[in-house]
């Protein structure tokens, strides 16, 4: 079966073909087509593509909005010059399956898209309101451009955190706004959390019921996640994805009355603090330089900034909070996973986090984290108790095999 996995946002879609099916998924034989993205949809688009392993190309194209990005995508991929010889017409894409952001409470799994389904994802906007029409964008235009006939499947990046107990997802404000506006934590990155415990499982040889792991999605987003059991008992972003770690341009964790007290002392909106805390803050506030960690560990080497230094420093300081955090609330875990583009290539970074955590059994070894960059691997030394591993994450793999089991009814595995 060959998937199309479509992640739309509101001005930008990523898009993979995945060739896979039952057998493919219990081999690990599954095959990606082609993968890019599309950004600036809406005016002049910037395309970039690659077909199998091929060379990355780019190119643009005038496109108005998700439903001809997708025409303009799917047409280029058929034809001679895109490379995928496995797609001549949309007859040879058999399913599509949607990243949507937020499932509220009403979505544990990942769904298959009809009506009500549609409907379910519409009400959770609220939740969600610069994500899921974008979302929905993607639904809509695809049904349009391959029919109703062709199975469209939702995978929840908040499904994998339903596991999460009461006393972890409430907040400790007035109880009726939990029950008149489902204000709780939800929790997002879900899918990559439960693909690299998957991997973390798969790689140690152990059962999901054997599963305690604190897995790090450390990217441009950053979220921490406990899973005991192979399930996630506590996350570290929220209501909205701002809650938690430090990030690229997101605050995380901070006192909410600061909120006030920069619209009083800076002169804005409340929307303008959220937008504030969520562009301007994290690793960009701190060092006031950029978001990206490669630059700021660039520019750390160079010149020793103070407040690159303290950008980084507070980076990891946050992080290893969160361990010592869910070693207590799981009672102890196994492993410690790092993931994302931070987790999975920079050896200095998960070195960073983990410092000092001897006291908890964690010891990092260094020429196994230095050797681990953009590959699966252990990264602690023989004498660690508290293992820790670095797994490159493959959301779109698992939202195309959630696609072949969704509609194949099979109950899925992680
Ligand atoms: P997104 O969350 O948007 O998917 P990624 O997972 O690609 O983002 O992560 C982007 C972050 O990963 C950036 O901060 C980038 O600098 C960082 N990164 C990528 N490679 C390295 C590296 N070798 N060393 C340090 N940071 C890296």
């Amino acid at each position: 079966m060959n998937v199309l996995v479509l992640n739309a946002g509101s001005s930008s879609l990523k898009f993979q073909i995945i060739a896979t099916d039952l057998d493919r998924i219990k081999q690990s034989q599954d095959q990606r087509l082609c993968k890019g993205e599309v950004e600036r949809v809406g005016g002049e688009a910037i395309i970039t593509f690659q077909a199998g392993e091929g060379a990355k190309r780019k190119f643009t194209a005038s496109v108005r909005d998700v439903a001809s990005t997708l025409d303009y995508l799917v047409r280029y991929i058929a034809s001679d010059q895109s490379d995928v010889t496995e797609i001549k017409s949309t007859a040879d894409i058999q399913a599509i399956g949607h990243r949507v952001v937020h499932g509220g409470e009403l979505f544990s799994e990942s769904a298959l898209i009809d009506d009500k389904v549609l409907q379910g994802i519409e009400d959770c906007i609220d939740l969600a309101p610069l994500h899921n029409p974008g979302n929905i964008q993607g639904i809509v235009a695809a049904r349009q451009l391959f029919g109703k006939a062709t199975p469209q499947v939702a995978v929840f990046d908040t499904a994998f955190h339903h596991s999460i107990p009461d006393r972890a997802y409430l907040y400790a404000i007035p109880y009726h706004l939990y029950r008149r506006h489902r204000m709780r934590r939800y929790g997002f990155h879900g899918t990559s959390h439960r693909y690299v415990a998957f991997r973390y499982r798969a790689l140690r040889g152990l059962t999901r019921e054997q599963t305690n792991i604190i897995t790090f999605h450390l990217g441009n987003g950053c979220s921490a996640t406990a899973i005991k059991g192979g399930q996630s008992v506590d996350t570290s972003m929220g209501m909205t994805p701002l809650e938690g770690l430090v990030m690229g341009t997101r605050s995380g964790d901070l006192d909410p009355a600061i909120v006030n007290l920069i619209a009083a002392k800076e002169g804005l909106s409340p929307s303008e603090v959220e937008s504030l805390l969520n562009t301007q803050s994290g690793l960009l506030g701190i060092s006031g330089l950029t978001n990206d960690m490669r630059d700021l560990l660039a520019e750390l080497k160079e010149h020793d900034d103070r407040r690159v230094r303290l950008a980084v420093e507070v980076f990891c300081y946050r992080a290893r909070k969160y361990i010592g955090a869910y070693l207590a609330c799981m009672g102890g875990a196994d492993a410690v996973v790092f993931t994302g583009g931070i987790g999975e290539n920079s050896p200095e970074i998960r070195a960073r986090i983990c410092e000092g955590m001897q006291w908890a059994g964690l010891e990092i070894d260094a020429a196994r984290n230095e050797q681990t960059m953009g590959k699966e691997g252990l990264i602690s030394s023989e004498n660690s108790k508290l293992l820790a591993y670095a797994i490159p994450t493959n959301e779109e793999l698992l939202i195309a095999r959630d696609t072949v089991r969704v509609i194949l009814g099979v109950p899925h595995p992680s």
